[in-house]
This record gives structure tokens, sequence and C-alpha cells, in this order.
């Protein structure tokens, strides 16, 4: 158990503990005078005492360097009471990439930040390689957007799968009322922003038939301008058509998502996915065929899977050569089938498993461009997109840098706003059901038009 003399560290306190697991009994306590910070442990019978002197200006630094301070003594002191340091040593944000920009708008070098916090050389220097592919990319201005549409229908529901997402078979009723409402509230989002990029998401959007797919594409072109980066996370191999893909070309899309995860059939068999590799390739040629950029996704960790099974399928990924791939670390968030505990026997090797995909896919000529992590990611280990040079996925940049205003329309979507002067975020989030979502998508429409207003 963990206590602490001041509440309001509790919560990142806990993101350390929890990265070590089953702990014995902590105490941290706080105290600060002046510019001076002091936190001490008591774990194990032993007190670690840690002073830092930082100035700050206002509260805002306070608070940011209070916790900062306090997430360190508790690392510091768990990792030399068990022996045990961490990728990503003490930082526990999801965004390391925003906290290297940060030092970089200051003037510093991010390294020793990184090295005091004891995020490993390996780890830094793939947040520097990010930085670096993002150079050209990056970019802050106001008034610009990204347009998210979702689709939160699925023609299955994979174990591992904590999204609203649902198997069609059960929510199909639903589908012609969630797509009226979804072009009622994209309709309403014209001339909001100067949008640069527009992302389909989901759920698994090809799942929809070749109609309904154009409703949402016809609804998407009345406010996306000609020759935007446009992706369709196209999903799953199974729902590919050269019908739905030559809509998507016809429609200006330019990028489409490959989400394989694995090209192990047994794997696939096991996450609950009604597809085989076989499935995977052939939605590649179709793909191929059609002149789309290509991403595709993996994931280290899944239920099963051994190490070399995963580096089967980074090889076979590698050798198909997508513009980008990514590679994400198994993550069971609250709604996931599979639950953490089944999980954890087959992690063992989640670091092997990302070591081999950053060594592949730097020798085949992919770079880093972005990355971030979750809370419960298997091995604590990180998601990574990589592309080939120049064909960076600037959505994805945007999101996962927080770097534009992200206006996202259906069921479950969360618009973002940005405020670059104020150094701070707000979010507006729809209802995750869908039957809710459609009921009030005339008070969703008005509060997202005061949102952006
Ligand atoms: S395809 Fe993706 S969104 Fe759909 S159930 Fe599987 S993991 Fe979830």
């Amino acid at each position: 158990m963990l206590t602490t003399n001041c509440e309001t560290l509790y919560a990142e306190l806990m993101d350390v503990a929890r990265l070590y697991g089953d702990i014995p009994d902590v105490a941290h306590y706080f105290v600060h005078s002046g510019d001076v910070f002091f936190n001490m442990v008591v774990v194990g019978g032993r007190e670690y005492r840690f002073e830092e002197r930082q100035p700050y200006a206002g509260e805002i630094e306070f608070k940011r360097y209070a916790r900062r301070f306090a997430k360190l003594a508790l690392y510091k002191a768990l990792s030399s009471e068990t022996g045990k340091e961490m990728p990503w040593g003490a930082l526990t944000g999801i965004r390391p990439t925003k906290l290297a920009y940060s030092e970089k708008e200051r003037g510093n070098d991010f390294f020793p930040l990184f090295k005091k916090f004891g995020v490993s050389r390996e780890n830094a220097e793939l947040v520097a390689d990010v930085l670096a592919s993002q150079e050209g990319i990056y970019a802050k201005e106001e008034g610009r957007a990204d347009l998210y549409i979702g689709i939160p229908f699925c023609p299955s529901k994979c174990n591992y799968c904590s999204f609203i997402t649902a198997d069609i078979n059960h929510t199909g009723k639903y589908l012609d009322g969630y797509l009226a409402a979804l072009g009622e509230e994209i309709a309403a989002c014209k001339g909001l922003r100067r949008y640069t990029s527009g992302y389909i998401g989901g759920g698994t959007p090809l799942v929809l038939s070749e109609e309904a797919l154009a409703r949402v594409l016809e609804a998407a072109a009345k406010i996306l301008p000609a020759g935007a980066e446009y992706t369709v996370e196209a999903g799953r191999p199974d729902v590919f058509t050269e019908g739905k893909l030559a809509l998507l070309k016809e429609y200006g899309v330019t990028r489409i998502c490959v989400n394989p995860q694995t090209f192990c059939d047994a794997t696939l068999g096991r996450i609950g996915r009604k597809h085989t590799a076989a499935d995977i390739y052939r939605a590649f040629e179709m793909a191929r065929a059609f002149g789309f950029d290509v991403n595709c996704d993996l994931i280290a960790g899944l239920t099963g899977e051994s190490l070399a099974e995963f580096s089967d399928s980074i090889d076979r990924a590698v050798a198909l050569s997508p513009e980008n791939i990514t590679v994400h670390s198994l993550c069971l968030n609250k709604g996931a089938k599979l639950k953490a505990e089944e999980s954890r026997l087959f992690v063992e090797d989640i670091g092997k498993m990302i070591a081999y995909s950053r060594e592949k896919l730097y020798a085949a000529g992919y770079r880093p461009y972005y990355m971030y992590r979750q809370k419960y990611a298997a091995g604590n280990s990180e998601n990574t997109g990589w592309t080939k040079p120049g064909k960076a996925c600037v959505y994805n940049v945007d999101v996962m840098e927080e770097i534009s205003d992200n206006v996202a329309c259906g069921a479950n979507a969360v618009s973002k706003r940005v405020f670059f002067e104020e150094g701070r975020i707000e979010r507006i989030a729809s209802p995750k059901d869908i039957p809710t979502y459609m009921q009030k998508i005339g008070k969703i429409v008005a509060d997202k038009l005061q949102f952006f207003a």
C-alpha cells in the first residue's frame, strides 16, 4: 500500500509504484520551503531522502516540479530497494517527446533531464530520432485542425480491445441512425477550422457496406480541402473489397491502414480475428494496386505469442515494405476481454520483442516518427510509429504531439482545442454509447460549435 501526506501527488506516485507490481508498504512525505523540494520515501524499513533546489514561476510550475521530484524520489527508492531499473525510468507520462520539446523550447538539451529521470540511453535516442523525423512536420499553428471521424463497428470483437466498438452483428441495427447523426455532426463542422488532414478511424471503417461507406466519405468530402492528407483505418483484412478501395480512391483518400497485428494464424484465432495471414497479403496487394500509402499495425505481447512468432511478423511486415509500420505494446485497459493476469504470462519477452523490432526497422531504413506510452502497456513499453523517409503521417504527428486542434465526430470521439499561448488543452467528448449519441446529436453539435467558437 502506498500512502502520502500530499494527496494531490497520490495518482502520480501510484503510476511509479505500478511499474514495480507488487510492492511492500511505502510511505511518502513531501514538504517544500521556498524553492527547495523535499521528498522522503520509507520502504522496507529504510528511509530515502531527496532534496532538490528548483526556482519556479507561479503555481502551475510549482505543481509540475512537485510532481516531477516526488515521482523521481519514489522511483529512486524503489529501484534501490528492488535492484530493478525501468526502461523509461521515472517517466510515467504518455508523451516523452513533449517533455523533450519543452526542454528544447527552453534552449536545453533534453538528454540530461532524461538521464536524471533514469531513462535508458536507447530510449532517449529513440526520442531524439522521433524529433528528427518530425522536422518540417512539427508546426504549432493557430486555426488549423485535423478532422477525425469515428466508425465504432467491427466484424468481431478482439479479445484485447477496450474501445467502445462492437461486433456489427449485434449493433448493425443502429447503423442507419448512426450514419445519419454522424453526417449531421460532420456537416456542422464545416469551416470550424482550416483542416489540414482527415482520418476515418474505428472500429473498422471498411466493415461498412459500399453504400454506407459512401455516405461517410461524401459527408467528409464536403468539408475537407482537396489534396489534404486523408487516411482511412481500413482495418482488418477480412473486410477489404476492391469496390470499397475504389470508393476511397474516388474520394481522395491517400493512405490506408492495414492492421494485421500479427502474421501468425494461431494468434489471430486466439485474439478473436476471423482472418488469416493469407488475407493480410491479399489486402496489401489490393491496397498497392490502388496506389495507397499503407500503414501496417503490429502488436507485441499478444496472447500466447512467442518472441519468434512476433519477430516473424516484423520480418514479414518489413518484406511487404509499407510506408509506415506501427509497433504497439499490448495494452489492457478496462473493457478488454482479456484480463491483465492472463496476459502477464505471455509478456516476459516484450522487451526483447521491442528491441528486435527497433533493430529490424532501423536496418530496413525506417525511422521512428511518433511514439507514445500507455499506462497499462505490457512490459512498460511504448508504441512507436516508424516511417520510410518522407512518408510520415502528419495526422499521427499532430495528434501525438498535440500541436493542432482535433475536430472529432462520432460516438466516443474526443475533440481537442489547443491554447498555445496559455499552454493548455481542452477536450470535449461525445457519449460512448451509440444509441445515446444518436439521441443527443442536437446537443452534441451545439456543444461542439460552442467549444470551437
Ligand atoms: S478490429 Fe480494432 S477496434 Fe475492432 S475489435 Fe479489434 S482491436 Fe477493437
